[in-house]
């Protein structure tokens, strides 16, 4: 399932160049183009779902699936000892800018709370 103009479709067709560093049959990780600290990686399902609430709907399994692929980005970059964080923005007021869902997974730097 792709969607046409979507930008992160286009990365798993590879369309659009990207950092790739781990894929499985249903998803991608890949490094983001603008980073936030030393580890910045997006972890994608490779079908189109727009939100993690859309995926959560229609494949909890598939949403498991990012999730875990998140802690592996982790344990590949060296982050899960000191801590990292997950995160799913989720709509524009939380500052989703790609409507293609993406588990932001950010470690190697101390993270403070609350986000901005
Ligand atoms: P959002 O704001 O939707 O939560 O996150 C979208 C992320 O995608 C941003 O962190 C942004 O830097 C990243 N991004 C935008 N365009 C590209 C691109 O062409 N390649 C990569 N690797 N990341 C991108």
């Amino acid at each position: 399932m792709t969607e046409q103009d979507c930008l992160f479709c286009k990365i798993v067709a590879g369309e659009v160049p990207a950092d790739v560093i781990r894929r499985t049959d249903r998803t991608l990780a890949f490094r983001d183009i603008n980073p936030q600290a030393p580890t910045h990686v997006l972890v994608i399902p490779v079908d189109h779902h727009p939100t993690a609430a859309a995926l959560a709907a229609q494949d909890g399994d598939l949403l498991a699936e990012v999730v875990r692929e998140a802690h592996q980005v982790a344990v590949a970059e060296g982050i899960e000892e000191t801590g990292y964080r997950v995160v799913f923005n989720t709509g524009p007021g939380a500052g989703q800018t790609v409507f293609h869902v993406h588990a932001h997974v950010l470690g190697g730097r101390g993270l403070g709370w609350p986000p901005g």
